[in-house]
């Protein structure tokens, strides 16, 4: 659904010398009119990132499910769309494993940012135990399940970042049967979800994209777009891979 979505999610990573990087992927970004770029800079810097850029869209990387009050360190969704932001990511797999982030929590997330008139990448994936287990299917259709926004906006809103965890900055990708299955079995999930407009939610792939895997995955069907994280620190790598997506 829609053109080709390339999002870089930078992580804990940039000060303002990384703005640089952003204003060039915005300046390159006006040669891709087929392709939709965004980037997820570190919440210090969105006000900043979209001070300098006019083309790219920018998001958070998290966002608290209330809309304020006494929650010290967290930032909510209300707090993002001020800063200027136009979505952003829910559920990664870090938060899930090194902040205990539950299905529920990820879905409260979402539906705080919809509520704000954010766009949401909700971001799903199996371990590598799981895969091997045979249960990757099965583990992801949980996670939608339990952490699909419901209101505001969705699904409308909504991109669903298959992120296989093994695969998260390990150089290792899913065969391109394995992306096809798992991008397939999720469009089908979306759908029992959502009813009809769940066939309009952006699945993107996200995990170790390169410039040199970015056309292959990009082909798979039911992939949409490419949440990278370490191919997106600058704006040579990056835009390789939004390159190969035009
Ligand atoms: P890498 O592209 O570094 O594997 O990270 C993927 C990711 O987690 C994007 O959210």
């Amino acid at each position: 659904a829609g053109l080709p979505y390339i999002v870089g999610n930078w992580k804990m990573n940039g000060t303002r010398a990384m703005l640089n990087e952003a204003r060039a992927i915005d300046r390159a970004a006006a040669r891709f009119p087929k392709v939709q770029v965004a980037v997820a800079p570190p919440a210090t810097l969105i006000y900043r990132t979209r001070d300098a850029a006019d083309i790219i869209g920018v998001g958070g990387q998290d966002c608290h499910a209330e809309e304020s009050g006494a929650f010290t360190g967290d930032i909510s969704a209300v707090m993002l769309k001020d800063a200027g932001a136009d979505f952003t990511i829910v559920g990664h797999s870090e938060r899930r494993t090194l902040h205990g982030e539950t299905d529920a929590d990820v879905k409260a997330k979402a539906e705080a940012a919809l509520g704000a008139g954010l766009g949401v990448i909700l971001c799903v994936g199996e371990t590598e135990v799981e895969r091997d287990a045979g249960r990757a299917e099965a583990v992801v259709g949980a996670q939608l399940e339990g952490s699909c926004p419901h209101g505001d906006g969705a699904p409308e809103k909504l991109s669903v970042a298959y992120e296989p965890v093994w695969a998260i900055g390990t150089g290792r990708v899913p065969s391109v049967a394995d992306v096809a299955a798992m991008h397939k079995s999720i469009r089908a999930k979306l759908v029992a979800i959502y009813g009809e407009s769940g066939a309009e939610v952006r699945i993107l792939y996200g995990g170790s994209v390169k410039a040199d895997n970015a056309a292959e995955l990009l082909s798979v069907p039911e992939v949409g777009g490419a949440l990278v994280g370490g191919a997106s620190l600058t704006a040579e790598s990056f835009l390789s891979i939004v390159g190969a997506a035009a």
